[in-house]
């Protein structure tokens, strides 16, 4: 049985906490060749992007703060771990080499005041390799022998994406066989740095925001791994944020897409592209809290028979979205509009959410996030206004709410009765949308209306019981 788990930030954030995931990793151990990814600890990847930042803005003494904030925080670790003197002394001297590298390049960045989109990643690669070594010590204190590596190291090769980059996956799977395959079958866990890879000019790039995911089923997509388990600190993915409601469920098993659909702005955010390495094979995938036990979490598998009798599985809200409205009577029946429109911010790098146009063709509407509002309109307004577009309206402060479940699929009266549950609470729906999978339907609400329509929604299709029968 080979197993790859990957441990998230919060599993890894205390001494207490990155001994609690050696031992769930030495429990593993015994019958199992297994592979351990690891995160940065939740929030210095955040701490890291804000030190980019602060250079940019040529704020010297900012970027040392957030700089001694990040090494004290790995230390303190090392120092509560109690290891034994010579463990210590050894991951001492790694953390400070990696402390020095760190300092020397963002003291070079505050010498050309600038930051560019390699530089940056090879800086946000710093969270995943001081942990790596921090863990794997803490394994070899209880006797378990580990090898720390960054992804770069055990192979994992991209295109030169900054940011977001994408597996070159026969290479990649060339490499990481030859370097993990011999580590195995002597035993030896590997402990790999999530998050990372290298491109073919020998550059370290990042596979994008909670990237760790990915180089787990990377990895295991590689080495035909029997199942992966995603540790956090939530019990899986649930049939709604249990911050909404109250009786929110656990699902005990849900298939890939989903997993896709639900994962990304549920309690557990899952990598948009993490799923993509294991869809062939249908390596199966478990989502597991490493504060509960108890709990076996979710089961993410290619074709899942569970829940027969559930139309809609999961309700998600997804707030902190703006709502663009673009008009213009040229725009009818003018091929190539929405192109347009859509390639312009794509190139800005601003990422649609939902859209959707009438018949009519007067009018787009599209939902973006609120962080991404003032540059979308901006471009819109500097390309496009007065041109293909007449107007733009905003509107922002508005919740995407999204019903998902493989049910849905031909089932006639789902959409009657989602929009009835949330009319009979008075709520506006302001605009819809569902793709012709039918694995989900989504429409906008007014912010302040979303977790009333979370509550409706669960209560309409009585997702409370879902794991009675
Ligand atoms: N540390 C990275 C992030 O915060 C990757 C990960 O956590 O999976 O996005
Ligand atoms: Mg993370």
């Amino acid at each position: 049985m080979l197993t790859v788990m990957k441990f998230g930030g919060n599993t890894v954030a205390t001494a207490e906490r990155v001994s609690n995931t050696a031992s769930i990793i030495r429990s593993y151990s015994n019958n199992n060749k297994l592979i351990v990814v690891v995160s940065a600890i939740k929030g210095i990847t955040d701490e890291l992007i804000s030190i980019c930042d602060s250079i940019k803005r040529k704020d010297e003494h900012l970027t040392n703060t957030i700089l001694s904030n990040i090494i004290n925080k790995h230390k303190d670790i090392i120092n509560n771990l109690r290891l034994q003197e010579s463990n210590r002394e050894e991951l001492s001297s790694v953390i400070d080499a990696l402390t020095n590298e760190l300092s020397s390049v963002i003291k070079g960045l505050l010498l050309i005041k600038e930051v560019t989109p390699r530089s940056m990643d090879y800086i946000l690669s710093f969270g995943e390799r001081f942990i790596a070594p921090i863990l794997c010590y803490a394994l070899r204190d209880i006797g378990v022998k580990a090898e720390y590596m960054s992804g770069k190291d055990a192979g994992i090769v991209t295109d030169s994406t900054y940011g977001n980059a994408k597996p070159l996956m026969d290479t990649t799977r060339l490499r990481i066989r030859h370097r993990l395959e011999p580590m195995l079958d002597n035993g030896i866990i590997p402990i790999v740095t999530g998050f990372i890879g290298v491109d073919q000019y020998d550059n370290i790039t990042t596979l994008g925001r909670g990237g760790s995911d990915y180089t787990a089923t990377i990895i295991a997509s590689c080495l035909d791994a029997d199942e992966i388990i995603l540790w956090s600190d939530v019990d899986g993915l649930m049939t709604a944020d249990p911050k909404i409601v109250k009786n929110a469920q656990v699902l005990r098993e849900v298939s890939y897409s989903e997993a896709m659909e639900m994962a990304l702005f549920g309690a557990k955010y899952l990598h948009p592209r993490a799923l993509e390495p294991v869809l062939d094979k249908g390596i199966p995938i478990r989502i597991r809290n490493a504060f509960n036990l108890e709990e076996q979490g979710t089961l993410i598998v290619k074709n899942s028979n569970a829940y027969p009798n559930k139309i809609v599985k999961a309700v998600t809200a997804i707030k902190n979205m703006a709502l663009i409205d673009v008009r213009g009577t040229s725009m009818i029946g003018s091929p190539g509009t929405a192109g347009k429109i859509f390639s312009m911010l794509g190139n800005d790098g601003i990422n649609i959410v939902m859209i959707s146009q009438g018949p009519s063709e007067s009018s787009i509407s599209m939902v973006v996030r609120k962080s991404d509002l003032d540059k979308a309109v901006n471009t819109l307004e500097l390309n496009l206004l007065g041109k293909v577009i007449k107007s733009i309206n905003v509107t922002d402060d508005v919740a995407i709410i999204a019903v998902v479940g493989s049910g849905m699929r031909g089932t006639k009266g789902v959409a009657a009765r989602v929009f009835n549950a949330v009319a009979g609470q008075g709520i506006n729906v302001i605009m819809i949308a569902q793709g012709s999978s039918e694995l989900n339907l989504a429409f906008v609400v007014e912010h302040a209306y979303a977790d009333d329509a979370v509550k409706a929604l669960h209560d309409e299709f009585e997702l409370h019981n879902i794991n009675n029968n």
